[in-house]
């Protein structure tokens, strides 16, 4: 289910219940239907091209806790398409799940979104930390995502029972919560008006909150020359805000530490007796995890453009951000290979093209 799909199938499954539609206040330049400044897309307005695997299972992210001789691993791994988004709240979960269970100083395996916020929680009650990490920002998944705070693309509805989505519910108010603590442009987290072309009524208070504000415009209304939702939700410069993370982390008396790990024993050899593990598609191999692959996503970025305060999910997706416009739209099951290729650039490219080049756009 890719993160375009998975509002709507959300909803078909039951899962949304009533929902009180609010109006915004008005987008910034935009008045009723009138134009929105156009993106422009074109092979010489691209500055790079990029891929990434999302660490997705079907059956949606772990986190419990695993004995491992003396040590105990609680795991926090596998967000798919959601990690940025979810991350403050299974680091939540996680923390919630191990530091009651042992003292002293802890381990966290990864500095993705998922180490590196894990790791501050466990700094905020008070512990010693020291994060182990195959590969730093700026070389983690992390650092391709684009940054959208809506947990999609995360599972399937037939694969999860309702412990787990006790917990996907518990993880999504508490991220949903700090990640509105940090907006700011120290932190490259700001809101968007974010125009997407699902247009059923999400209805939970669970996928409502990812969608503040929302709206259906009619096609006369709608800038896109057909029926959109328009809600306002957070974006992260997810690049910036791990710099942020890692210098909160050292500041905070941090230790990093650049290291593979092959085994879990060579994870239980470590001295520390709680260790948090947070790495990612790395658990297919470390911890076995058959469940665990990639779906791979393409991205095209171009030019930055001041002028585009909104993002939309029109068939593919466009994220403006002050590092580039990312164009994205590709989610590849069983990819292992984190490259770009030529024609999922090139599909990425004609989706946004068609977009924009609808009469409404200035
Ligand atoms: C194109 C694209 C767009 C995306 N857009 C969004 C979005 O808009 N919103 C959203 O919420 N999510 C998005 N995502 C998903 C998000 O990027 C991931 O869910 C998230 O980054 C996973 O974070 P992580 O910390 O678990 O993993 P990673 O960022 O991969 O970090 C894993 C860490 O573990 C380390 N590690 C791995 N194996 C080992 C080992 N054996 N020993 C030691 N260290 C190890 C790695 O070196 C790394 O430091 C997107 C993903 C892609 C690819």
């Amino acid at each position: 289910m890719d993160r375009r799909h998975f509002l709507s199938a959300f909803a078909a499954a039951g899962l949304l219940g009533g929902c009180t539609t609010i109006r915004p206040a008005l987008v910034a330049g935009q008045v009723g239907g009138a134009c929105l400044p156009r993106v422009m897309v074109s092979p010489e307005r691209v500055i790079r091209t990029i891929a990434g695997l999302r660490p997705y299972r079907p059956s949606g992210f772990v986190v419990r806790a695993e004995p491992l001789g003396g040590t105990l691993v609680v795991h926090n791994y596998g967000h798919g398409g959601g990690g940025i988004t979810l991350s403050w709240g299974t680091a939540s979960l996680a923390t919630e799940i191990g530091l009651p269970a042992r003292e002293g100083a802890v381990v966290v395996l990864g500095a993705g979104i998922a180490g590196l916020t894990t790791a501050r929680l466990a700094q905020e009650r008070g512990r010693q930390v020291t994060i182990y990490a195959a590969a730093l920002p700026p070389d983690t998944t992390s650092n391709i995502a684009g940054g959208q705070i809506v947990p999609a693309s995360v599972f399937e509805r037939e694969h999860v029972d309702a412990a787990w989505l006790a917990q996907f519910e518990a993880a999504c108010a508490f991220t949903w919560h700090r990640w509105q603590l940090l907006t700011g442009s120290d932190t490259g987290v700001r809101w968007l008006a974010t125009y997407d072309e699902g247009t059923r009524p999400p209805s939970s208070p669970t996928m409502a909150r990812f969608m503040a504000g929302r709206e259906v415009l009619s096609a006369a209304d709608s800038p896109f020359g057909r029926p959109v939702s328009r809600y306002q939700t957070m974006y992260v410069e997810v690049g910036r805000f791990l710099r942020y993370l890692t210098a909160e982390f050292l500041a905070s008396g941090g230790r990093i530490v650049v290291r593979r790990f092959a085994t879990p024993q060579d994870v239980a050899a470590l001295p520390e007796r709680l260790v948090f593990n947070c790495t990612g598609l790395g658990s297919h191999h470390l911890f076995d995890d058959a469940h665990l692959g990639p779906k791979r996503g393409q991205l095209a970025v171009l030019l930055p453009q001041a002028e585009i305060d909104y993002a939309y999910m029109l068939g593919g997706y466009m994220f403006p951000r002050a590092d580039g416009i990312l164009l994205g739209g590709t989610w590849e099951q069983g990819q292992w290979d984190a490259v770009t290729t030529p024609e999922g650039i090139a599909r990425i490219m004609a989706t946004h093209t068609r977009v924009n080049s609808q009469a409404c756009m200035a």
